[in-house]
C-alpha cells in the first residue's frame, strides 16, 4: 500500500488484479484507491484529482454520520443483548429447517462501521450495541439480515430475495438506519 496525494486528496493506493480503477471513502474519511497492476501512476493521480469534489462530499457525509453516531445514547448492554436475542429467537423457526443445528449464539458489542455481522465459523450473530437505540423495525431488519447470511454468506440477489421474503418492507426499515438521527 502506498500513500499519495493528488488534487488535494490524500489516498492509499493498492495494486490489485482488477479491471478498473476504484475509489472508496472509508467510514473514517480516509480514501482507498485500488488500481490494476499496470495502470501508470499519472493515470491514477489524474483519476483521483478528477474525483476530488466527490471525495470531499463523501468525507463530509461520513463526518456527519460519525457525529450522529457519537450523539446516540449508549444503550444498556444487558437490555440490548436480551432484546436482540429475543428478536433472533422469534425469527429462528423460519430459518431452522434450512439451517441444521442449534440457534446461533447472539452477541452485542461496540461496532463502528456495521450494525451487525454473522460468523458462520463460530455460528454467532453479532450486533452493534447502538442498534438498540434504533427503532424496533430497524432492529428487526438487522436481525433478519444477519440470519439470512446463514443461508447466503454474500449480498447476492438470492440473499436480498430471502430478506424480502421475510420482511417485504425491508427497504423502509433499512432507511431508518440511514436517516439523520
Ligand atoms: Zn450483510
Amino acid at each position: 500500500m502506498q500513500q499519495r496525494t493528488s488534487g488535494g486528496v490524500t489516498f492509499f493506493l493498492t495494486r490489485r488484479q482488477v479491471k478498473n480503477l476504484n475509489l472508496r471513502v472509508r467510514m473514517d474519511g480516509s480514501v482507498a484507491v485500488s488500481a490494476p497492476m499496470r495502470t501508470p501512476l499519472r493515470e491514477v493521480d489524474g483519476f483521483v484529482a478528477a474525483h476530488a469534489g466527490w471525495v470531499v462530499q463523501a468525507q463530509q457525509r461520513m463526518a456527519a454520520r460519525r457525529e450522529a453516531d457519537a450523539a446516540l445514547p449508549v444503550p444498556d448492554r444487558i437490555e440490548a443483548l436480551a432484546g436482540m436475542r429475543a428478536l433472533v429467537e422469534r425469527w429462528w423457526p423460519a430459518f431452522a429447517p434450512r439451517c441444521p443445528g442449534p440457534m446461533p449464539a447472539v452477541r452485542v458489542r461496540e461496532m463502528r462501521t456495521r450494525w451487525g455481522s454473522c460468523s458462520l465459523r463460530t455460528r454467532t450473530l453479532c450486533f452493534a450495541l447502538k442498534l438498540w437505540a434504533m427503532p424496533q423495525p430497524a432492529r428487526e431488519y438487522v436481525a433478519v439480515h444477519e440470519l439470512c447470511h446463514l443461508l447466503h454468506p454474500d449480498h447476492s440477489p438470492a440473499f436480498w430475495a430471502e430478506v424480502a421474503r421475510c420482511l417485504p418492507d425491508y427497504q423502509a426499515r433499512r432507511a431508518l438506519l440511514r436517516a439523520p438521527r
